[in-house]
């Protein structure tokens, strides 16, 4: 039988794949930090927990910006466009707070969100920037009818609306 240790192992140069997953992964964890700014605390985890699996998913999508929304689908090339049907870019704030496509949708989350009604963070369970961390949680109901919107619409599920 061969030794397949003889086979010569190819060297993949990655420098340009692990510099554009490095830029991404930055670019990232500012959305993520933009959208909570106790993100390393330990409510996270609780936040999660307190979901079943698939709210917990879309929540999720919600707060990294990896989803179905074409401002992520057009950095990872699978689409041409950022723009949502709508014309302007569909990112999740636009998703959640200003898409004319969804304001039906949008009723029942906005009013749960109540007064803080298009603070992103607020709507995906995060501290908004400048709120005092003391004494500070998420609201769960808040972030139910956020993901309860999303699930309604449909626009995160891959190739969806
Ligand atoms: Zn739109």
């Amino acid at each position: 039988m061969a030794r397949t240790n003889d086979v010569a192992t190819p060297t993949v140069t990655t420098s340009t794949a692990t510099q554009r997953a490095a830029t991404r992964g930055r670019t990232i964890g500012r959305f993520t930090k933009r959208v909570d700014a106790s993100y390393a605390s330990g409510h996270t985890k609780h936040l999660y927990d307190a979901l079943m699996a698939a709210q917990a998913a879309v929540l999720a999508q919600l707060r990294t910006g990896i989803c179905g929304l074409n401002s992520y689908l057009r950095r990872i090339n699978i689409t041409d466009t950022q723009d949502c049907e709508c014309g302007l870019p569909d990112t999740v704030p636009h998703f959640l707070s200003s898409c004319s496509r969804w304001i039906e949708e949008r009723r029942t989350m906005r009013e749960a969100h109540g007064e803080w009604w298009s603070n992103l963070p607020h709507a995906v369970g995060g501290r908004p920037a400048g709120a005092s961390e003391e004494g500070w949680r998420p609201i769960r109901t808040v972030v139910l009818a956020t993901v309860a919107f999303a699930k309604a619409t449909g626009h995160l599920d891959p190739g969806g609306v």
